[in-house]
């Protein structure tokens, strides 16, 4: 054990004190311990999850120091867990008692009985999370480091109190958590544990597809994501939740002509989009934009490898995959959708930037045109200076154009310049599918550039599209 160590200034709320003044008033020995002390240790900042442990009750200790604290804050208690939560101002407090904890193969709920601190410490996932600071009087502040933590913290490491083999195989969640913290905190995962979760994979089935989504959100918004998706592949951990990615590794070569690696181009442009941007859902689009290039990999003696319609069956695989991971069918799923489907697009104009494929392109994206951009930036992963130059400055270009573009034309949030009672009135009709067709007619007439996105030139145009459909102008 390593020798003891004070951490007294990570202990400066006041809730710390009240937490030692209702201790001792019940007698129990209590300690803070994990994320809360790991964090302060590593200067992530103060966390506001604040988890203890006491030897003895961890409800009753949330009742006393609920009692103690100014308006009494309601505790919430989960009694099937002998845990209580409380929130109190800016933190969020949970109690438990100390622990030894034995699981059965099937379940990663154990069978839970009273322990001792160090019990505790050894239910714990990694060294680095079983670091306990005192709060009795005496001992405030102490560290106790059974597994040495701080070692670890200090080299970089992840690893488990007891045997890797054991620890993941009780609770399969620890190893997404392993590949999780890595990837968050830039650590290695120690080599017999990174064994261990190769040999363990398969029982990550047992774990809902809700807790491995939630660490996969983490894993997307650490800050160079592609650490734990490497991870998630080496480990064999990715193939049972995320195949598509998986489908994209490897290089095939005939006669001569290769493609890239598609899985490590998606992870490039995932940590390019990172630097970026912290939107989730941008992020889950960089990471899915290339999806369809697995089914629709063709080779064709003229030209190579191709991809067809990757970005049309990329986005339709999108809806599958979110679906099999129990992620919401929502507005976030068509975002991704939408980038995934558009993801070539500005691309394809650079080259030829003309006025109608920006508006076009504005048009299509609507208020997701600057993230599409972000997107198409971060796509770029060409290890050629020159290319690498040339390409951002073809997106430069489509940027200025797009500027002009909508400030004459205002197609970004396109309103129909001509209403349908508009045309209804004119032509004195009812509803009928005439009225789409004219619509349709000029909302493409402002996209070319045939006319203006102005009322008075889409009136006009409205009357001469009337006319060739035969329809006559209501007399007044
Ligand atoms: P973060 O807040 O970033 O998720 P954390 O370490 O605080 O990090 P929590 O999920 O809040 O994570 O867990 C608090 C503590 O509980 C951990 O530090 C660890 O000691 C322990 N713990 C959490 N989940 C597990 C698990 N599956 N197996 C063993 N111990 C766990």
């Amino acid at each position: 054990m390593s020798e003891a160590k004070n951490y007294k200034e990570a202990l400066q709320h006041s809730i710390f004190d009240t937490i030692s003044k209702a201790s001792l008033n019940l007698n129990l020995e209590s300690y803070v311990i994990g994320g809360f002390v790991r964090d302060h240790i590593l200067q992530r900042g103060t966390a506001k999850d604040i988890d203890i442990v006491t030897i003895g009750s961890g409800i009753k200790l949330a009742q006393e120091v609920s009692k103690l604290l100014p308006g009494t804050p309601k505790i919430q208690v989960f009694k099937t867990y002998g845990t209580a939560m409380l929130k109190a101002e800016d933190i969020e407090v949970e109690f438990v008692g100390a622990r030894k904890e034995s699981y059965s193969e099937h379940s990663r709920n154990p069978v839970v009985e009273d322990g001792t601190l160090i019990d505790d410490q050894n239910r714990r996932d990694f060294t680095i999370n079983a670091l306990a600071l005192g709060l009795s009087k005496k001992s405030f502040g102490n560290l106790l480091d059974p597994f040495e933590g701080i070692e670890d913290l200090k080299s970089k490491i992840i690893r488990t109190p007891l045997s890797p083999d054991v620890t993941y195989s009780d609770d399969p969640l620890r190893m997404m958590r392993a590949v999780r913290f890595a990837s968050q905190l830039g650590f290695k995962i120690e080599k017999e544990s990174l064994n261990a979760i190769t040999r363990n994979r398969d029982r990550i089935k047992i774990i809902t597809k809700e807790r491995i989504v939630d660490e996969l959100h983490k894993i997307l918004l650490s800050e160079q994501p592609s650490i734990g998706f490497k991870l998630l592949e080496k480990t064999g951990l990715l193939d049972h939740m995320l195949p598509e990615l998986t489908a994209l590794k490897g290089i095939d070569e005939i006669e001569g002509q290769r493609h890239k690696d598609n899985f490590y181009h998606t992870l490039e442009v995932v940590d390019n989009i990172s630097e970026n941007t912290d939107d989730l859902w941008l992020r889950w689009a960089a990471l899915l934009h290339d999806i369809g290039k697995a089914p629709t990999k063709k080779f064709s003696k003229k030209v190579g490898w191709t991809f067809h319609g990757h970005e049309f069956v990329g986005s339709k695989m999108v809806f599958k995959l979110f679906k099999r991971l129990k992620m919401p069918l929502n507005e976030k799923m068509k975002f991704v959708q939408k980038m995934v489907l558009m993801s070539s697009r500005p691309i394809v104009i650079s080259t030829d930037v003309t006025d109608s494929a920006v508006r076009r392109l504005i048009f299509d994206a609507g208020e997701y045109i600057e993230e599409l951009m972000t997107l198409c930036e971060a796509d770029i992963t060409t290890k050629n200076p020159k290319r690498f130059k040339k390409y951002h400055n073809n997106f430069k270009v489509v940027r200025q154009k797009m500027v002009e573009v909508e400030e004459r034309d205002h197609v970004r949030n396109f309103q129909p310049p001509v209403t349908g009672e508009e045309i209804m009135e004119t032509f004195n009709i009812k509803p009928s599918r005439e009225i789409g067709i004219i619509k349709e007619a000029i909302k493409e007439a402002i996209l070319e550039g045939e006319i203006p996105n102005e009322h008075e030139a889409a009136f006009q145009f409205m009357i001469e599209k009337g006319k060739e459909l035969g329809l006559m102008i209501k007399s007044s």
